[in-house]
């Protein structure tokens, strides 16, 4: 091949598909185990109906929507092709120059790096609390000249820790007004914190035009392969946002999918009940086995197992369980239905696995 490409896209691994095992139970992406309700199915399917047009560009009804849902006006929300669009779309409205950074907890969502490199921007990365948690005093401290974007992932992707209201507004008022801070809300549904100290982004952001939230429809919402989610925040944080916008990305099933699915939230919301209990009830066997296993507020759990973490996800494959390593670190795990996660625990506290990863 002869043409040139940035040479700096070396460092970023070209995608792999893992490697396939028919058959097993996949417990490796934080996805909702049931298929779409039948109303969001309906909306599909009629949308369908009309793909030889392109959707809504600005996606005005879905906007509409979802500023109803949170008592904001059209103008605070914008919508990307997932969330995790948004995310290199913020990288590309804040950083122009290479020497401009953006700050996040390390580790966190895999997609952080690589938006802010792709996007020429030089990546400032805090490490976690001993307790698997975002760091925020250091990462407040970590906040120099040329930060021009942080992103807080809480509940933390995938430790699946996270920080309640208090801890958050003390975070951001020793941020400076001129830094972008965006809390992450991937898995908001699932979290259980007490009501005096729930931190919703949107009410928390309230006052505040630097602070931008991010929520999905793929995780609670079940609509991952669809691939929508969007952004809260000051409208003129939201322009800018309109403008990087890769055109009709967010397609008509997607808009429509997402629509139906706000006014079937109630349904939807209430089976996140189930996958908090399964959660809870993974990290108790898993911590009666002896493993340490943070304090979840999503929909998986992590097992730090540092250098036993690739060969761990190699036996639970074999076992019949997909799990997801990251590197040295540990081991992520969705909680699914109920025999699926019975299937990863009886791998994982059988104690000939118990012996070999802890022992
Ligand atoms: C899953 C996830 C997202 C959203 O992904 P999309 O499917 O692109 O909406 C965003 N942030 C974090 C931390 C996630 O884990």
């Amino acid at each position: 091949m002869n043409a040139r490409i940035r040479p700096d896209l070396e460092s970023i691994p070209a995608y792999s598909p893992g490697r396939s095992h028919p058959g097993a139970v996949k417990l490796a992406s934080n996805e909702s185990t049931p298929g779409p309700l039948p109303t969001v199915a309906k909306a599909i399917a009629e949308a369908a109906e009309l793909a030889n047009r392109y959707p809504d560009n600005m996606a005005s009804e879905l906007r509409a929507a979802v500023a109803e849902f949170h008592g904001v006006d059209v103008a605070n929300v914008a919508v990307g092709c997932g969330s995790v669009a948004l995310c290199q779309e913020l990288v590309q409205i804040t950083c122009a120059a290479p020497t401009d950074e953006v700050l996040f907890a390390w580790r966190s969502f895999e997609a952080y790096p690589i938006v802010t490199q792709v996007g020429n921007a030089r990546a400032v990365q805090v490490p976690l609390t001993d307790g698997y948690a975002h760091d925020l005093d250091a990462m407040a401290a970590a906040v120099a000249e040329h930060t021009k974007l942080i992103f807080v992932c809480n509940p933390n992707n995938p430790t699946g820790t996270a920080y309640g209201r208090g801890e958050l507004v003390r975070f951001l008022d020793s941020v400076p007004d001129h830094v972008l801070v965006v809390l992450d809300e991937a898995y908001y549904e699932y979290m259980r914190l007490p009501a005096e100290d729930h931190p919703d982004g949107v009410q928390i952001g309230r006052g505040r035009p630097n602070v931008l939230v991010l929520r999905t429809f793929s995780k609670a919402y079940g609509l991952a392969g669809l691939r929508v989610g969007y952004a809260v925040g000051d409208p003129e944080v939201i322009t800018a946002l309109l403008k990087v916008h890769i055109p009709f990305s967010v397609n008509r099933l997607a808009q429509a999918a997402a629509i139906a699915s706000l006014e079937a939230r109630h349904e939807l919301l209430d089976r996140t009940g189930h996958v908090v209990a399964e959660r809870d009830r993974m990290s108790a066997a898993l911590r009666a086995a002896g493993y340490t296993v943070p304090p979840s507020e999503a929909n998986f759990v992590w097992l730090p197992l540092g250098e036993r973490s690739a060969e761990f996800g190699e036996a639970s494959a074999a076992a019949g369980v997909l799990v997801r390593p990251y590197g040295t670190d540990g081991v992520r795990v969705t909680a699914g239905d109920p025999h699926e996660n019975d299937l990863f625990l009886a791998f994982a506290t059988d104690p000939a696995v118990v012996e070999r990863f802890l022992g």
